[in-house]
């Protein structure tokens, strides 16, 4: 009896051992270190102990002993399987748990897509120097048009949610032989094999079909644009850096052109993708209410009595600092965009001269134009829209235009100009002496102000020939009929002179500089109150 449990439970440790070997073995295999190789000789040898072990029971007369030793036996047998099926699933799970990492690390968590780096990885191998295969691919960038508009208005859920359904489109794309990527935010990225232009162009429309698909979010049925830059490797680009650059450049070309999708074309200017980034921007930037516009007070000569306001535009940037007006409405000039937002600044400054009507000062408000706003025949009636919308005094306008904005197309300009005097309002010549300072123009176009460059004015105390010019400036004016202003006094002799010359307006940092919408109405209170006590003041040495 002794000799049959003893056999039984050194036979138990025996085949726990066994058992354990293979869970050893395969923890072996995946760590690869060089203590599970030790770890698995030593339990080879332990089942060699074992065995040899049953057989001196099978053979020899059994005692306590023997029972005791097989009783420890098979409990190590036991012991072992224990602690290597433990060791093997922790190891498992390390490894699971990295490889999720890894994935994460790797992958967009919205869309599930490969995300930048895993882009940019996939780009890098397929450009490497090791990588034999080297075919043509292109590359596609595509951003949506106007989603901040969709978060903006319906929140960031729906938002997420069409970023999500549109990742699941996109990821149909999919294939052994191409890469679909999120880049971030709403741009998405593509990689294909192709031959040529014309297949990468395929692809582009494929994308472009699958965003124009409705999409179903909550009780919303959203319709979406996008724009799709296209860059092909090797004509475009060797490295990543250049290929993803000129993708990026060309669909910005397609957003500021509302076209579905641009291929890079190197002999185009792309040095100003910056350019073409503002462009981009412009619409949400409208949207979002980051136009500002600043106030600079124009006086009239003699006491200098605040005479009224010119509106200049501001852009408030992400980061909080403002662009002046002349570092983008020339990039904003070369696009239709131009027609909105001069009709937006125009009902803001409208806006504005009807709140500072409160200051009981009869303030005029001046007002830039562009060139295609010279050219748009519906301008008059829309100026008129505003004037009735905020109760203003037509005449209390002024709108200002460059000389080579009127050359654009002159007898157009001068429709539109003569429509809006017949309003009341009042057409200024701005930056005069910088265009073509043609006198057959300022006969013929229906201004009735001219405003002295800055140019002259700002160098005209110390330059004897900018004083001169100037003066002239001033009789001409005054001897056609027009009243003259001077812009860009900056300092105190500039300003007796043009007193002296009898200039009829001025502006400039020496008076005043543009300030914010709040900052004007402090600044007209602080004027106000000045005035009042240097009248009080007259009054009593009268
Ligand atoms: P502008 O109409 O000749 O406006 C005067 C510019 O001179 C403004 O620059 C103003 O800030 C600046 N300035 C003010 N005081 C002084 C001074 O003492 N010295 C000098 N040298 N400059 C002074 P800003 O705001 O950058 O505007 C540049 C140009 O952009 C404007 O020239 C105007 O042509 C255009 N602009 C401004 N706002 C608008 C707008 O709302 N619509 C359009 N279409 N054009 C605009
Ligand atoms: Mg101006
Ligand atoms: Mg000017």
């Amino acid at each position: 009896m002794l000799k049959v449990i003893s056999i039984m439970l050194v036979f138990t440790g025996l085949v726990s051992i066994v058992a354990a070997l293979k869970p050893a073995y395969r923890t072996y295999q995946s760590v690869r270190g060089r203590d599970w190789g030790i770890l698995l000789t030593l339990m080879a040898a332990f089942v060699f102990g074992y065995v040899s072990f049953l057989y001196m029971l099978f053979f020899s007369p059994s005692s306590l002993l023997d029972l005791g030793m097989a009783t420890i036996l098979c409990g190590g047998g036991i012991f072992v399987i224990v602690v290597m099926q433990l060791s093997f699933k922790s190891i498992n799970h390390a490894n699971a748990e990295s490889i999720r990492q890894f994935h994460e690390a790797r992958h967009d968590a919205l869309t599930g897509l490969p995300n930048r780096t895993h882009f940019m990885e996939y780009v890098n191998d397929l450009l490497c120097k090791e990588n034999l295969n080297k075919k043509h691919f292109a590359v596609l960038i595509l951003d949506l048009d106007r989603f901040k508009e969709i978060n903006d208005t319906l929140g960031h859920a729906v938002g997420d949610e069409l970023l999500a359904q549109l990742g699941r489109r996109i990821k149909k794309l999919s294939t052994s032989n191409n890469m679909v990527s999120r880049l971030g935010g709403d741009e998405f990225a593509l990689i294909l094999p192709v031959v040529d232009e014309s297949e990468a162009v395929a692809g582009a429309e494929q994308l472009a079909d699958i965003v124009e698909q409705n999409f179903s979010i909550e009780d919303y049925v959203l319709a979406v644009d996008s724009s799709i830059g296209i860059a092909l490797y090797p004509r475009d680009g060797v490295d990543q850096g250049s290929l993803m650059k000129h993708a990026d450049v060309a669909m910005y070309l397609a957003k500021a052109k509302k076209q579905r999708y641009v291929v890079y074309d190197e002999s185009k200017d792309y040095l100003s993708s910056t350019r073409l980034k503002l462009l981009a921007r412009f619409e949400d930037a409208l949207l979002g209410e980051e136009f500002e516009l600043y106030y600079q007070p124009v006086f009239a000569s003699g006491d200098l009595p605040v005479y009224g306001f010119e509106a200049l535009l501001r852009w408030r940037q992400p980061d909080g600092s403002l662009m002046l007006a002349g570092e983008f409405i020339p990039q904003i000039e070369q696009t239709r965009f131009i027609g909105s937002l001069s009709r937006w600044v125009i009902k803001r400054a409208v806006k504005k001269l009807a709140l500072l009507s409160g200051f009981e000062l009869d303030l005029s408000m001046n007002i830039n134009l562009s060139a295609m706003d010279l050219q748009d025949e519906t301008l008059a009636a829309y100026i008129k829209s505003c004037v009735d919308e905020y109760s203003v005094n037509p005449e209390s306008l002024c709108f200002e235009v460059t000389e080579t904005a009127i050359m654009f197309d002159l007898p157009r300009a001068i429709e539109v100009a003569a429509a809006i005097r017949s309003l009341g309002s009042n057409i200024a010549l701005d930056d005069f002496g910088t265009g073509f300072s043609s006198l057959s123009l300022l006969r013929e176009f229906p201004a009735n102000v001219v405003k002295i460059d800055s140019s002259f004015v700002a160098t005209m105390s110390v330059n004897p020939e900018d004083r001169s010019i100037v003066k002239s400036m001033v009789k001409l004016g005054h001897n056609l009929d027009r009243s003259v202003v001077a812009e860009g006094v900056e300092d105190l002799n500039s300003l007796n002179y043009l007193k002296q010359f009898g200039c009829d307006f001025m502006q400039g940092r020496l008076l005043s500089k543009p300030m914010s919408c709040s900052d004007t109405l402090s600044w007209l209170d602080a004027y106000l109150l000045k005035s009042k006590e240097e009248l009080g003041r007259l009054n009593n040495i009268n």
